[in-house]
């Protein structure tokens, strides 16, 4: 079977998405797209070589008989409507962060997909998918250094244009809080946030960077450093200091260069370099689970998670304190 898929939202990571399922990966075809703009719709159908049919709404696109599968990648308020229609419909959805804007949103798309009785929705924390995540998170699984104690991450752009208010804690430290709770098996319990000296190469009204203290239910501390304007490249870091000994995310592999008295290694500066593997097989894994009627990528709840955390972060931020975050306990029918 050929999984028939339609995408929502055909901007910058839309059209990436169809050009990796139509020239990189196999089992599936993109046969719809929409977008608010029909023309840049139809012309990222043909930049990939595809010929799609363009809908009017995401509506009829989810709805269409032509159409087994959704990937939502539009605007952040509007995935909410597209995965409840997703769901109504039963059909999969693949919806990139956000799952909704707000937690409330979230909830309503897990209670939805309970009552609809079966798992339908994938959303894309590709953190997941990403060789040196799985690798770290197997030294831990395989407890080589006991019993984790402290994390130490960072996450590091050189620049984000167009990053106003929180958009450093909703936007990007989104993918921190999911891939740290996946790689610890553990949720969150309190967040802090501590706001250094201010870099002068950003905006006026931003603040960069943050520190978020976030304590789990095992009483692991995490520190999160976030810092959108480093201006020397994007660097992500995470260190785990256990009982027995510390563990840290490989570096990307890159040729270690010894020229000219020095001794040195390539830093990446794009994020989606960083991560390019890991939405390859993040969405072949979409693919090959709804092919088989199975999801099994971070879910609906883990999204929910993710928000009640973010929702709490950007409390903490605002008044200073150590905010509790309160994560009910996970539904049996998303546990495993
Ligand atoms: P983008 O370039 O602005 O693309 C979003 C597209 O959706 C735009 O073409 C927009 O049209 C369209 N759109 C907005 N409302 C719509 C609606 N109601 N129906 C159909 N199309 C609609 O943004 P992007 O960078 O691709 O990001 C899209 C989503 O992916 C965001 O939620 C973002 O957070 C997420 N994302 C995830 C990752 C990741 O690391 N996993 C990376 C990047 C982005 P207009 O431009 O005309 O408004």
């Amino acid at each position: 079977m050929t999984l028939r898929v339609g995408v929502i939202g055909t901007g910058a990571i839309g059209k990436e998405h169809i050009h990796r399922i139509t020239n990189k990966l196999t089992g599936a075809r993109i046969v719809a797209v929409n977008d608010v703009n029909a023309a840049q719709a139809e012309a990222a159908a043909k930049g990939a070589g595809v010929d799609a049919r363009v809908f009017d709404s995401g509506q009829e696109l989810i709805n269409s008989p032509e159409v087994d599968a959704t990937i939502v990648a539009s605007w952040g308020p509007t995935h909410e409507e597209f995965v409840l229609a997703s769901i109504a419909a039963g059909k999969p959805v693949f919806c990139e962060k956000p799952l909704a804007v707000t937690a409330e949103g979230c909830r309503k798309i897990v209670d939805a997909e309970m009552a609809h009785g079966k798992r339908l929705v994938q959303v894309g924390f590709m953190r997941r998918y990403d060789r040196s995540y799985r690798q770290l998170k197997k030294v831990l699984d395989d407890e080589k250094i006991g019993a984790p104690l402290i994390l130490n991450c960072a996450h590091r752009a050189p620049a984000a244009p167009g990053f106003k208010g929180d958009m450093a804690i909703t936007d990007s430290i989104v993918h921190e809080l999911d891939v740290l709770r996946w790689l610890l098996n553990d949720d969150y319990v309190s967040a802090q946030v501590i706001l250094p000296r201010k870099t002068r190469l950003c905006d006026a009204d931003l603040q960069d960077p943050h520190v978020i203290l976030l304590r789990t239910a095992q009483g692991i501390l995490i520190n999160i450093e976030s810092f959108v304007n480093a201006q020397y490249g994007y660097d992500i870091q995470c260190h785990v200091v256990g009982e027995t000994g510390t563990a840290s995310l490989p570096e990307p592999a890159d040729v270690i260069l010894r020229s000219e008295a020095k001794l040195s290694r390539a830093i990446l500066v794009d994020w989606q370099l960083r991560f390019i593997d890991a939405f390859d097989v993040e969405f072949q894994d979409w693919i090959d689970c709804s092919i088989r009627g199975e999801a099994q990528g971070p879910s609906s709840w883990d999204g929910y998670v993710v928000s009640v955390t973010t929702d709490a972060c950007v409390k903490a931020k605002q008044t200073g304190n150590i905010e509790p975050i309160n994560i009910p306990a996970i539904p049996a029918f998303y546990a495993g």
